[in-house]
């Protein structure tokens, strides 16, 4: 008999939480997973389902421009946001219940609470406020929005709220200039609203490839998208309807709605980790060893809160790994390397592995494939929206060891790329592959001309 009430014990029922639970209570543990929300976390409830069916539904307006090119009258396109929001929200519910179903099915308990960590085998549920123990606890609390510090920020909103409004307004001020930012400034430029983002950079989606940066902020203004760069919102006030906000260079923008998107924060405070000596990082992650092991033995933490790569799939392999090496004995690190990511904006965005700066620091030389085209569907369409590709080769082993997609389809394009990366294959070797015609994708393996860098 166990001296502990569970094996395990999960805080947060997000997708690294469901996962390593599932997983190790179908092993025959004893398991419980403790959730203050509803049960599937960011990406189920407020990140990447609801927003890419957002996505998917801001896209039909440029399919109705388009569709007049191929001989289709589309007079009575109207759109309301009510049967959206509202079918969002009961796909999300439906698929919440499938994974509070797929729990149970597993064994977890599932307590719906908040817990907090009162020792290294102790928790404490706020609102019974029971204690109960188990060998080993997991943190899976994802990331929190984080919200600006400045006059009139409790006007704006955050992705959080985003699928939730009442009515969508005829104007929104979006600031920030990484996902979710794009993100919603294309859902909010597709369903018809005036979008402009306010950047405190130079270029949009920093850490992605220069080329990249360039081509999806130029797209984004080509489309209709007000993009401000270098200024930053100083203060936001009520104004009639809306509100007026007041930006760093002395501009003062009308809005119906301002939108915060700068950023997510480990959601680490408050557990009681300081008590029980779980060590922290530098911006507040949970610090793991390779294994997902906390400086507490009995602790362990995956996901968001660890802020490794704050991807859902991500989340998924370190609870799959955490599971592998704690309960089957077999010790597995999660390889952070080479993973795929998507913006779905406008454009769409999809990368692997490195830029041609990380390249270029890295290895030295590197060959560069790039081109850049308009897609055959857009040509009649009168579309003019552009594709971008590029391949970065190292040149000492002809090694493609970056790809970067900008234009349409990319994210489905970038998952097969990953495939061709991961397994270290040659320039060469892609080029033997013949191209599939006709499509964008084609262009992946007919790059033959070397990008000549520009003379420094
Ligand atoms: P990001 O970190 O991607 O971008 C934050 C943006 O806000 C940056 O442009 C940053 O500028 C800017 N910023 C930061 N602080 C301030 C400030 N005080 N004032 C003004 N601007 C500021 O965060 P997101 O919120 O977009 O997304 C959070 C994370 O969620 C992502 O990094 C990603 O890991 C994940 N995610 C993934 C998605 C996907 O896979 N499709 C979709 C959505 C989220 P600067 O560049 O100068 O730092």
């Amino acid at each position: 008999m166990s001296r502990y009430d569970y094996d395990l014990f999960t805080i947060g029922a997000g997708s690294g939480g469901v996962r390593a639970s599932r997983l190790t209570a179908m092993g025959g543990a004893r398991v419980a997973i403790a959730e203050e929300d509803r049960i599937g976390g960011t990406c189920v409830i407020r990140g990447c389902i609801p927003k890419k069916l957002f996505v998917y539904a801001s896209e039909y307006a440029q399919g109705f421009r388009d569709a007049v090119g191929f001989g289709w009258t589309v007079e009575w396109a109207r759109f309301d946001w009510s049967t959206l929001r509202d079918n969002v929200q009961a796909e999300v519910s439906r698929l919440s219940g499938i994974y509070s179903a797929n729990l149970e099915k597993a064994g977890v308990e599932i307590i719906p609470d908040r817990a907090e960590i009162v020792g290294p085998h102790t928790v404490r549920l706020a609102a019974s406020g029971r204690t109960l123990t188990a060998e080993r606890i997991l943190i899976a609390t994802g990331g929190a929005v984080v919200r600006p510090d400045i006059k009139g920020a409790e006007y704006a909103i955050t992705s959080n709220e985003a699928f939730h409004l009442d009515r969508l307004p005829e104007r929104v001020v979006v600031v920030g200039g990484g996902y979710i930012a794009l993100e919603f400034a294309h859902v909010f430029h597709g369903l018809g609203v005036h979008a402009t983002l306010v950047h405190r950079g130079q270029m949009v989606l920093r850490g992605f490839d220069d080329d990249v940066r360039g081509h999806v902020q130029a797209e984004m203004k080509r489309a209709g998208i007000d993009v401000l760069t270098e200024t930053m919102v100083t203060e936001i006030t009520p104004a009639g309807d809306g509100y007026l906000v007041k930006l760093s260079d002395g501009q003062v923008l009308e809005t119906g709605l301002v939108m915060f998107a700068i950023g997510r924060a480990p959601n680490a405070d408050g557990l009681g980790l300081e008590e029980v000596g779980v060590r922290r990082t530098d911006v507040g992650a949970i610090a793991v060893d390779p294994w997902s092991q906390t400086s507490v033995p009995s602790i362990f933490a995956i996901g968001d809160v660890t802020n490794r790569v704050n991807l859902t799939p991500v989340a998924i392999r370190e609870a799959v790994a955490f599971h592998r090496t704690v309960y089957q004995g077999i010790p597995t690190a999660m390889d952070h390397t080479q993973i795929p990511t998507a913006v779905f904006g406008l454009p769409q965005v999809g990368v692997v592995g490195l830029t041609e700066t990380e390249a270029r620091i890295r290895f030295g030389p590197v060959d560069i494939y790039k081109t850049s085209f308009r897609p055959m569907k857009h040509i009649i369409a009168k579309n003019e929206e552009r594709m971008l590709m590029k391949l970065v080769v190292r040149a000492s082993d002809d090694v493609v060891v970056g790809v970067h997609i900008a234009g349409p389809d990319a994210p489905e394009m970038i998952q097969l790329a990953a495939v061709a990366v991961k397994a270290g294959l040659t320039k060469a070797q892609w080029d033997d592959t013949v191209a599939l015609h006709p499509s964008a994708a084609e262009e992946l393996v007919l790059m033959r001309e070397k990008s000549i860098p520009p003379a420094s």
